[in-house]
């Protein structure tokens, strides 16, 4: 993954750095958090003054991995999280393309004069630091981390805990090997990750059975009254106010998933899911096949992503915000036709 020049590189500024600041982006899943923690870890093990940035909170599944004490949130603890960019030498960028999806961080990563590395695979990195690292076609940064750590330095750097993040990252970001993973160097990785004593059904079911009784009725409410399929388009779509979050004691990361629950049914191939927040409607998309949810979502909704996963902001109403989305299924019916 990275050459053997920019290996050189990258070795040496580590080892000059002392104080290294990982960031990644808001609203961080399971590859943001998980390829954080590890090089974190990682370098920790190298006896570097690592640390992880999150810029707002972390959902309830990956605040048992292993060291999610090195990661501190900005939402919540400004000054420390500002004291480790100003005071970092060297800054990591992971899983996302551009600075604005660091929010509130985003201008201490900018006035900081530290060498940046960015380590992404999403499409179309902005180039703000001084390395990028971008592998589109790769399921997750995890897979990234792992060969970075391999590639960069002469010791083995993994150990138990360094594995179990990376596995996470990789697992949750190919929803358990159900999509962007059919390529063999994923199961190369994985494969390797096993010899660390890797307790990968326990991970599992510390990620995904890990639902609370709240959550798993607002799954049903939404299932049962809010997923709105529309077979001609071979598209479907929930949303969700917040008046009927707080019902079901709406949680941080209680969502998460939902996009993907249309998609059991049979011709699916485009779904959507809106989640009212305070000031705007949260949208993700989702896809199967080659239909591209980052281009409607980059026209239309701000945002951007992957061709198969991608999200934006509305700022109109809920209804408004429904209504808009219908209006441009047609205009992408060819699209999303057989193919
Ligand atoms: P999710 O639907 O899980 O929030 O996001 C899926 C993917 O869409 C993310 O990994 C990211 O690539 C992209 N994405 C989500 N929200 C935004 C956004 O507001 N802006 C951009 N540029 N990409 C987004
Ligand atoms: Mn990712």
């Amino acid at each position: 993954m990275v050459d053997k020049h920019t290996a050189v590189t990258l070795g040496a500024w580590i080892g000059k750095a002392e104080q290294i600041a990982i960031l990644t982006h808001t609203n961080p899943d399971g590859d943001a958090i998980g390829s954080s923690l590890a090089l974190a870890l990682a370098l920790k093990k190298l006896g570097k003054d690592a640390r992880v940035v999150i810029p707002d909170g972390l959902p309830d599944f990956l605040r048992w991995l292993p060291g999610i004490s090195l990661s501190t949130t900005f939402a919540y603890k400004k000054e420390k999280a500002i004291s480790i960019i100003e005071g970092a030498d060297l800054i990591f960028c992971l899983d996302f393309n551009d600075p604005n999806r660091l929010n509130g961080v985003k201008e201490h990563l900018m006035a900081s004069s530290a060498q940046k590395v960015l380590i992404d695979h999403h499409q179309d990195p902005v180039h703000f630091t001084d390395i990028t690292i971008s592998e589109t076609w790769r399921g997750s940064v995890g897979e990234m981390i792992y060969l970075f750590l391999r590639d960069v330095f002469p010791e083995d750097l993994l150990d138990k805990d360094v594995a179990t993040c990376l596995y996470v990252a990789i697992m949750t970001d190919t929803g358990n090997f159900n999509y962007a993973s059919s390529y063999p160097e994923i199961f190369h990785i994985v494969g390797d990750l096993m010899n660390y004593n890797l307790e990968k059904d326990r991970i599992y079911s510390r990620v995904y059975d890990a639902y609370s009784e709240e959550r798993l009725r607002l799954q049903g409410y939404v299932m049962q009254e809010k997923m709105v399929v529309l077979a001609r388009f071979h598209t479907a779509y929930i949303s969700l106010t917040d008046e009927e979050l707080k019902r079901y004691k709406h949680r941080k990361g209680d969502t998460e998933g939902f996009v993907n629950i249309p998609f059991a049914v049979k011709g699916i191939r485009f779904t959507a899911l809106f989640v009212e927040k305070k000031d705007r409607i949260k949208v993700s998309f989702r896809s199967r096949g080659t239909f591209p949810v980052n281009k409607i979502a980059a026209e239309h909704y701000h945002g951007g992503g992957h061709i198969n996963a991608a999200g934006g902001d509305s700022f109109l109403n809920m209804e408004d915000t429904l209504k808009k989305f219908e209006s441009l299924l047609p205009e992408y019916a060819k699209l999303l036709q057989d193919i």
